[in-house]
């Protein structure tokens, strides 16, 4: 399908080909024609699908008929976190360039001045996070008993993140006959309890895993004394080639005093976590897309919908509580068919955490140890140790061929490095005689954004297509709630 087949005006279409898109995505081919019918969507995809576009590009071309008036925003977009507000608002520049509708984007750590400034003249489209929008709306700044469009982005997120309360609060405050898309990159009770609630008759659209990417995530686990982890993170940050990379901690306090640290050691890092103030939080993004800073150091707020290509490198400085968290931090290596390295540092206490990981992936995370630290297990590991060794073993042999590849490779670009031992080759997809895609394999062939796995598509895998997860984790991906189930089970 082309992006012309989808009812898109002329200047959209225009849009679009300057965004350098040929084709629309899985999500946008089944999402934009149901918008423009005015119906309702449940949409399962994730950040990286092209879901922003799916609701954005016929969003802009509704929007054209009409005005706005002061105080009371036609549209709103909700997002859980400031970061993806900030990317949705870019996105709608970008879209909406031939356009001449306003948009304001009303985000904590920002003044209020200039935000009730622009709402006071009247916008088009809102892009909120939901505290920031009950801030201004408990002041009297805006209302929305017109606002006749509303999308909620990423609800499983603002599920995890308490906002539910805040989102229903802000729902109750608009316009029955109102248009609703929800999307959620999965579907646990409370999403659908919420899609019965606020959606009329929705169209459900599901999305797979579109690329097998994923695949060159390589997964490493090193089990460490818990006062031995910061020198463990140095010795990994050391021994491996780091392009970029981004350090995740679970807690926001260990953020800076990883980051001094590691500066003390004459590494520079960059920091970011929910407690900065907005402006900061932004300039360091920039300075990590930039290049300018190589190693950022963050909670789980850098975890989804950050859109940074070329990071060549996650840390799991700590093991994440919730397994889903693991898949987001890892999704933002391994891109756009480049290889990924996921370290996870864990202590002899982290074993619950980690077998809820491993569950998750179907299959054990290869253990290494690191040179010159004392050997370390998890309290009651599924991994055998005499296994560990010729993990290691392993490990600095496709790190030594991946080298010798690179500096044999015309480019050195990680990008290219598709010769690990562990790097299954990657797949392409031509369409078959009955349409249907089928898998072939081409090495040098990079996934396109459109792929959707086969396997996967048996399955509601919570990944999309900038969040390239292995193969192995597209096809047997044991719903949330089972791992829950058993995990109460075993209590
Ligand atoms: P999203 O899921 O909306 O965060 O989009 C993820 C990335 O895909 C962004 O960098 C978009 O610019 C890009 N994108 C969106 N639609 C398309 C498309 N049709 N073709 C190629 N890239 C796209």
């Amino acid at each position: 399908m082309e992006f012309d087949q989808l009812g898109l005006s002329a200047d959209l279409l225009r849009a679009v080909r300057d965004a350098g898109y040929n084709q629309p995505t899985p999500i946008q081919q089944k999402a934009i024609p149901v918008v423009f019918m005015g119906r309702d969507i449940l949409g399962c995809a994730q950040t990286g699908t092209g879901k922003t576009a799916s609701f954005t590009l016929p969003m802009l071309d509704i929007l054209t008929e009409g005005t706005a008036k002061a105080r009371m925003p036609r549209a709103l977009i909700l997002e859980p976190t400031r970061e993806l507000a900030a990317q949705v608002a870019d996105n709608f520049d970008k879209y909406g360039k031939f356009h001449s509708l306003s948009k304001v984007v009303l985000i904590g750590g920002r003044g209020f001045t200039d935000q009730e400034r622009l709402l006071e003249r009247g916008v088009d489209v809102l892009v909120a996070t939901p505290g920031r929008l009950l801030d201004l709306f408990e002041r009297g700044k805006i209302l929305l008993n017109d606002t006749r469009y509303l999308v909620i982005d990423e609800a499983d997120r603002m599920l995890d993140m308490g906002f539910i309360p805040d989102v229903e609060k802000i729902v109750s405050l608009m316009p029955r006959s109102r248009q609703t898309l929800l999307f959620s990159a999965t579907m646990p009770t409370e999403i659908r309890r919420l899609a019965d609630a606020f959606l009329n008759q929705p169209r459900e659209i599901t999305v797979s895993p579109p690329s097998t990417a994923a695949v060159t995530v390589n997964h490493r686990l090193s089990v460490v004394e818990p006062k031995q982890k910061s020198k463990a993170l140095q010795t990994l940050i050391q021994q491996e080639e780091i392009e970029r990379a981004i350090i995740f901690c679970n807690r926001k306090k260990d953020i800076s005093s990883l980051t001094r640290t590691l500066k003390k050691n004459g590494i520079d890092a960059g920091e970011m976590h929910g407690d900065m103030p907005q402006p900061r939080r932004e300039a360091v993004l920039e300075d990590f897309r930039a290049g300018e800073i190589r190693l950022l150091i963050a909670s789980d707020v850098a975890a989804r919908g950050i859109d940074v290509r070329e990071i060549s490198h996650v840390f799991n400085y700590d093991v994440p509580h919730n397994p889903e968290d693991y898949i987001h931090r890892i999704g933002r290596t391994g891109r756009a068919g480049s290889a990924g390295y996921a370290f996870t540092l864990a202590t002899p206490e982290d074993d619950k955490a980690v077998d809820l990981i491993n569950q998750m992936l179907g299959k054990n995370i290869d253990l290494i140890e690191l040179p010159g630290f004392t050997k370390t297990s998890l309290d009651s590991s599924n991994h055998q140790s005499s296994h560990d060794e010729k993990q290691l073993s392993r490990h600095k042999h496709d790190r030594t061929r991946t080298k010798k590849n690179q500096s044999n490779s015309p480019s050195r670009s990680r990008k290219h490095s598709s010769s690990a031992a562990d790097m299954p080759k990657k797949v392409h997809r031509t369409p078959s005689k009955h349409g249907k895609k089928t898998r072939k394999t081409n090495p040098k062939s990079a996934p396109s954004a459109d792929q959707t796995p086969v396997a996967a598509k048996e399955t509601k895998a919570p990944v999309g297509m900038g969040d390239h997860l292995p193969a192995f984790l597209a096809r047997d991906i044991p719903k949330p709630e089972k791992i829950l189930a058993k995990k109460m089970k075993g209590k």
